[in-house]
């Protein structure tokens, strides 16, 4: 795989600003070379969702965060184009509803984690009960705290279960993120995407990156790695995630099922 560089060994303190958002160093032919490359990947990558349906004996859970902007709308899309839509589940988590918050923070997580035979994908997270909710303090810091050390609890119980982690961070640069900003609100087709609140959050930056920083120091796991992904370029960003996912799933191995017996003398009437 090419893109393990990216990988946080458990244990690692992450600093981002040593992470360079417009890194491109495996792609050095550039952007035609490497969408040609993420093209057969992707067409890999449904071979094996065939497969891993087919079989039906593990669970793929695949996590996005990111700044405003970061790119995990479109990477979804990117990654899974043409990908049979059956066996894929993607789940956006927004602000808790009353009810979610009635619970506890895993609750509303846990329900969307993938059966066998799926691949889950959080389009955020019970990340961000570490991310906003940290920044913003919406719960007191004696409560995120040991957060850390819960999510690492709860993807271990998902991981001795069968369910295979994979947890992405989409790193763009501040830079980036105000061009992309500005485009929601000069691009007409882009508008909807755009909130006030957008502004109020990029003005809170740094406490973010640090925030994001100690998601990736304390929950990077040999069950349950953190991959930061050069994001600042939309081909590096689809070309890193493809080939974790693909090496990923090339890994575990998987077979179609044996097929009944004596298949070959039955004729069909
Ligand atoms: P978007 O992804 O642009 O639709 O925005 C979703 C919003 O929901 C973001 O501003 C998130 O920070 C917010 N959000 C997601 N999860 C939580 C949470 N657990 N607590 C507070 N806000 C959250
Ligand atoms: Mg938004």
């Amino acid at each position: 795989m090419i893109a393990d560089r990216y990988r946080i060994e458990p244990g690692t303190a992450v600093n981002l600003s040593r992470w360079d958002p417009a890194d491109h160093t495996l792609a050095p032919e550039g952007k035609e070379a490497a969408r040609k490359i993420s093209k057969k990947l992707n067409r890999r990558l449904a071979e094996l969702q065939q497969l891993l349906y087919a079989q039906g004996r593990h669970k793929i859970l695949m996590v996005l965060q990111a700044m405003d902007t970061g790119g995990k709308d479109g990477a979804i899309g990117k990654v899974f184009r043409g990908v049979n839509p059956q066996g894929v589940k993607v789940t956006g988590f927004k602000k808790p509803t009353t009810r979610e918050l009635a619970h506890d923070y895993l609750w509303r997580v846990h329900a969307h984690t993938p059966g066998m035979g799926e691949i889950a994908v959080f389009n955020r997270s019970h990340y961000e009960d570490v991310l906003v909710v940290r920044v913003h303090n919406l719960v007191p810091a004696e409560l995120w705290s040991r957060r850390y050390d819960q999510i690492n609890g709860f993807e271990r119980t998902l991981a001795e279960e069968g369910t295979t982690i994979l947890k992405f961070y989409l790193h763009i640069s501040k830079e980036e993120q105000k061009r992309r900003l500005q485009a929601r609100i000069d691009e007409p087709d882009k508008n909807w995407k755009f909130a006030r609140g957008d502004l109020a959050e990029r003005a809170l930056w740094d406490d973010y990156m640090e925030a994001f920083e100690a998601v990736l120091s304390r929950t990077s796991t040999v069950h349950a790695p953190w991959y930061v992904v050069p994001a600042d370029a939309k081909w590096y960003r689809d070309l890193v995630i493809l080939d974790v996912l693909t090496g990923t799933l090339e890994r575990l191995q998987m077979r179609y099922p044996e097929p009944e017996d004596r298949i070959g003398e039955i004729i069909v009437e």
